[in-house]
């Protein structure tokens, strides 16, 4: 069952590309750090996209988690700026 969101800590982020590159698109940069959208992610989806992340600041959670980790780290802000250059 698709259920799962993918979560990601920027300030980890290397902006290596790992799971931008296996993401199928649901996963891009934004402002040079990775970012996924609202998709959602069966357990098996979210694993191999977590096992890529050589920093480990890839998770997999619910909606209220992603929600509150896309306003923690001020994503639309960075969308905005990146938008402004
Ligand atoms: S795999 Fe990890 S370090 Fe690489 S772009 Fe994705 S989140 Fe950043």
């Amino acid at each position: 069952m698709a259920s799962k969101k993918i979560i990601i800590d920027r300030s980890k982020c290397i902006s290596c590309g790992s799971c931008v590159a296996c993401g199928e698109g649901k996963i891009k940069f934004i402002a040079g750090k990775a970012w996924s959208n609202e998709s959602d992610y069966t357990d098996d989806q979210a694993q191999d996209i977590i096992d890529v992340c050589p920093v480990d600041a890839i998770k997999s959670g619910d909606e209220n988690e992603y929600k509150k980790s896309y306003e923690d780290q001020e994503v639309a802000k960075a969308e905005e700026d990146e938008e402004d250059c």
